[in-house]
């Protein structure tokens, strides 16, 4: 069955300056180019204090412990009535790069894994073909953890409910970048309802995270004209974090 969510970036020109940044050990070869540091925050500073960053262990250990709180959470009635399972989020613990997407969807209530359905493997290919880097190498997380009926948005009162598992898993983590997928995680944590026109192509920083957005891969799939203004905003998260795509054909 053909992909129709493929996600081919443009031919980038290479950087006259190549520096290795270190990868996560279980990152694929990827290539990697002179970082340079995000420009300061221009619409939104949500700058706040995490505590030191945590050993490995300790963050599995915590992800863990919050992950089996998040399955037992039954705070919006609606949602944990109709739910199959919570889906917590997955992915490296150490990630620099956090993705944080809207809700579950079907394919991710059935299987409990966030950007399994068709969304999902144009986000991995994204991550894969657009980034260079591999899925388990980036933490994936959405607003809501459990899936909201018929795919309506969040409620207000959902996302309010919902919002502090997410905090506590970027407080685990403590990503050195975060991706924002689509209007309602922009809505959500940079709290403005101004249009994703206006806050694409800038930095913002939540708890004093550098912070991107783009669209959401499921409007992409509606939309395959707006993925050139996706990889436009990946190839602005990419410069920052010291990545370039990898080569056509793979090496
Ligand atoms: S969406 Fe979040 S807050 Fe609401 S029931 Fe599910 S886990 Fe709990």
């Amino acid at each position: 069955m053909p992909v129709e969510s493929e996600f081919e970036p443009p031919h980038a020109e290479p950087s006259p300056r190549p520096q290795r940044v270190e990868p996560h050990p279980r990152a694929t070869p990827t290539r990697h180019v002179a970082a340079t540091s995000p420009p300061p925050a221009t619409l939104f500073d949500d700058s706040g204090e995490f505590e030191p960053p945590l050993p490995l262990e300790e963050r599995v250990t915590r992800l863990h412990a919050l992950q089996a709180e998040v399955a037992g959470c039954r705070l919006c009635p609606q949602l944990a009535a109709t739910r199959t399972q919570t889906v917590f989020g997955e992915g490296s613990p150490t990630a620099r790069l956090m993705f944080i997407g809207e809700a579950p969807g079907a394919d991710e209530d059935r299987t409990g894994r966030p950007f399994v359905g068709r969304a999902g493997i144009l986000l991995t290919d994204m991550i894969t073909k657009g980034m260079g880097l591999a899925r388990e190498d980036v933490y994936i997380a959405n607003i809501l953890k459990s899936r909201p009926p018929d795919n309506r948005n969040p409620e207000p009162e959902e996302v309010e409910h919902c919002l502090p598992y997410l905090e506590r898993q970027i407080a685990i983590i403590q990503p050195a970048f975060i991706c924002l997928l689509g209007r309602i995680a922009c809505e959500s944590l940079l709290r403005t309802k101004l249009p994703m026109a206006k806050l694409r192509g800038k930095w913002h920083r939540l708890r004093g995270i550098p912070t991107v957005v783009t669209y959401h891969p499921a409007y992409l799939l509606r939309n395959p004209p707006a993925k050139k203004d996706t990889w436009e905003d990946l190839q602005m998260l990419m410069a920052a974090m010291g990545l370039r795509p990898p080569r056509r054909g793979g090496d």
